[in-house]
């Protein structure tokens, strides 16, 4: 086999980026926009020693997963993998990436996985979306970045991000063009306009609108308050975000407040939270509210029980726990959401929660040193997973119950395995959600248990 052969494949399996995997003899083949059932002619582009990379020359049979793609920037766009799969065996694809980390990195096997609970409409639901702004010879893009590169596509429209995002981005774009503001470029670390930032409402009667520039200031900034406030009255917040450092991160640390308040305002299971630009907050609002509730009855709590919820952004899931608890307690490292938290506390007249800004692994620690004990443990880390010294320390506290919400099932596994190494808690419940719709991604919220004959 070389680069370059033309082969007859079917597809037989899927990993967890959403490629289909077939095999010619002892090699697995990863081909990108292909579905189990697939019957192709690929060329193979790249070959290692035990696996290589295919791609579709010719569909010879179709899946019968198989649909056409609706998003007409689906082909160039890298945001979104399984447009062409249909919905029902994107679930089912799902579900199998949570059961394939489980047993191959956590080392259980016979662990039931629940079924993907999804979307009755899985598009259109993104209420945050970045947009990459990138010169380009021709000119400039704003979209998201093309498969594979850093380079945006120019999309006008999006079939999963909220309809109100790509309107004005299309603005901000005909904007920049009659202001010849230029874009910026990434090589070069030249051009001012980095990334168009919208953050909204599910029923879109809130907006929050950041552009992050490569410069101190926007000289033309009234104008375009002007412009997106006259032509979306939704608009309640603009900022400038200043970044001129050469990153990948999208957001500077400076914020300038242009126009409006300075968060958005949502509400979660009835309860209301504000958002500050820099604040993480959960991107498809319909799908929270059933990953919270199912974290709530999981979590089994009692008056009596102290929570911690860590990693907790502007306080979501604690406040949404806070009804049954005794306290809990929440732990974030961004100062800004530690903020908001505090103020969403408030808001909604809580006061059996405290809210800890610094590193979870930090001070969860000190908390246990001053005998601050959790009866019940909620994490939702991000993608990098949990600190084992954390999950040390969680064992070392006891708790009943350990609610683990995971964007990412590689170090999803990876924790539960520690923490069940210990030989005191066992996954009890594994439910995978679809947040990321049409793309690759999973969430998924896990129950240990601590062993009666341990307590
Ligand atoms: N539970 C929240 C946020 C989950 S996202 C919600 O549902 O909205 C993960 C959060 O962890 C982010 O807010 C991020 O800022 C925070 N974070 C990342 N690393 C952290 C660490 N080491 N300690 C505490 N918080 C951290």
């Amino acid at each position: 086999m070389k680069k370059g052969n033309l082969v007859n494949v079917t597809i037989t399996a899927s990993d967890s980026e959403g490629r289909g995997i077939c095999r010619i003899g002892n090699f697995a083949v990863f081909v990108d926009e292909s579905v189990i059932g697939d019957e192709l002619l690929i060329e193979l582009t790249k070959l290692n020693k035990t696996y290589g990379f295919g791609k579709i020359i010719n569909i010879l049979t179709p899946s019968p997963h198989r649909k056409a793609p609706n998003c007409p920037s689906f082909k160039a766009c890298g945001a979104c993998q399984l447009m062409h799969i249909d919905y029902d065996f994107q679930l089912s694809m799902k579900r199998q990436v949570v059961k394939d980390a489980l047993s191959k990195i956590g080392g259980f096997s016979n662990i039931e996985v629940e079924k993907t609970i999804g979307m009755e409409k899985p598009f259109f639901y993104r209420n945050k979306s970045q947009f990459p702004v990138c010169a380009k010879k021709d000119g400039f893009a704003i979209g998201f970045y093309q498969k594979n590169s850093h380079i945006a596509i120019n999309m006008e429209s999006c079939d999963v991000s909220s309809p109100i995002a790509m309107q004005i981005a299309n603005a901000i774009r005909i904007f920049m063009q009659t202001h010849h503001l230029k874009a910026y470029n990434e090589t070069t670390h030249t051009g001012l306009v980095r990334h168009v930032f919208v953050r909204n409402t599910t029923d879109e009667n809130e907006v929050m609108v950041v552009l992050v520039i490569n410069g101190k200031s926007l000289p033309q900034s009234e104008e375009l308050v002007k412009l997106l406030t006259e032509r979306f009255p939704q608009i309640v917040s603009i900022y400038q975000n200043i970044n001129t450092k050469k990153t990948n991160l999208i957001m500077g640390y400076e914020n300038r407040l242009l126009y409006g308040k300075a968060y958005l305002s949502d509400t979660i299971l009835g309860k209301t939270f504000h958002i500050s630009p820099v604040s993480f907050y959960q991107i498809n609002h319909e799908q929270t509210e059933k990953l919270y509730a199912k974290a709530i009855s999981l979590a089994q709590i009692s008056k009596n029980d102290t929570v911690f919820d860590l990693y907790c952004g502007i306080g979501t899931i604690t406040l949404c726990l806070a009804d049954y608890a005794k306290q809990v307690i929440g732990v974030e490292y961004v100062p800004e959401a530690i903020e908001n938290a505090k103020e969403n506390a408030k808001l909604n007249h809580i006061d059996n929660v405290s809210f800890y800004a610094g590193a979870a692994e930090e001070i969860v620690p000190k908390l246990a040193k001053e005998s601050v004990k959790a009866d019940i443990v909620v994490l939702d880390p991000p993608r990098k997973g949990a600190e084992a010294s954390l999950l040390q320390t969680i064992l070392d506290m006891k708790p009943k119950r350990i609610v683990y919400v995971s964007c990412n099932p590689a170090t999803l596994a990876r924790d539960c395995k520690i923490l069940a190494e210990s030989g005191e808690y066992e996954i009890k419940a594994v439910q995978p959600f679809d947040m990321f719709c049409q793309t690759s991604h999973v969430e998924t919220v896990v129950l240990m248990e601590r062993q009666h004959n341990h307590m």
